[in-house]
């Protein structure tokens, strides 16, 4: 199973800034270690510039923040699955907690992107994870499996493992500096392992669960040695390519 060191760069960078940010980031890294796989999440308007400078193959993808579950119609200021894969994406997230928190998208919205990106072809990052409240409250496993069951309720039982991934983003973790502690992270990727295996039997296990919240060249060796820990999504770490090239080689 690689492991997949993604940059979610947010609401961050013109195509000119991507573009050089991009290609440095090609630059620094060189030949991608065989068990890793880098992918960047630009806004929409940079996709095409780093899509330029990813072009010579190679381990680089290119994701997308987000999508419409639709093929086209009226929906205006959205974007389709198709219009993202002519833009050069593999994969796209649903369920970031600023669209759940932010933008207000509920849990069945959010299985209906996963379940139509697929369908798509793309390959869907499910994003899960519990608010500060949740976790003083004793509510982090009842919020992680009702954001799988419900994330996941449209997905087929055979589906392609490789084209799915769950993020485990504890909300507290996100751009705060505080990353979630080794015992925090084991138990919360235990239990959405546990889960992936109810939903997917055995083959839940070939599922990739990263960990993002805070995640820096500093943490991520420790955080990708833990268990079930099969990559990272990074927000700020990654917006320099110096630093996520370091995380990316952790
Ligand atoms: P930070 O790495 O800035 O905490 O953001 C994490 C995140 O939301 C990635 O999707």
């Amino acid at each position: 199973m690689k492991k997949l060191m993604a940059a979610n760069w947010k609401m961050y960078k013109t195509a000119e800034e991507a573009r050089t940010t991009a290609e440095e980031l090609v630059r620094l890294v060189g030949d991608v270690p065989a068990d890793r796989e880098v992918l960047v999440i630009p806004p929409f308007t940079a996709l095409s510039a780093v899509a330029g400078a990813f072009s010579h193959g190679g381990a680089f993808y290119l994701g997308a923040q987000n999508f419409y579950p639709a093929e086209e119609g009226a929906f205006t200021g959205e974007i389709s699955p198709r219009m993202l894969k002519d833009a050069c994406c593999t994969y796209a997230l649903a369920g970031h907690s600023e669209r759940r928190h932010v933008l207000g998208e509920d849990d069945a919205f959010v299985g209906s992107k996963v379940e139509f990106g697929l369908a798509q072809g793309l390959r869907m990052i499910l994003c899960v994870g519990e608010k500060i409240e949740e976790r003083r409250a004793g509510q982090v496993e009842s919020v992680l499996r009702r954001q799988l069951e419900k994330g996941l309720a449209g997905v087929a039982r055979d589906i392609s493992t490789e084209d799915i991934v769950i993020a485990y983003e504890p909300v507290w973790a996100i751009g705060t500096g505080e990353v979630a502690g080794p015992e925090e992270i084991v138990h919360a990727h235990a239990f959405v392992r546990k889960i992936l295996v109810e939903i997917f039997g055995a083959r839940g296990n070939e599922i990739r669960i990263q960990y993002g919240g805070s995640v820096k060249p500093a943490n991520c060796a420790e955080i990708l040695a833990l268990d079930n820990v099969d990559g990272v999504l990074v927000g700020g770490a990654s917006l320099q390519a110096d630093s996520f090239s370091r995380i990316v080689k952790a």
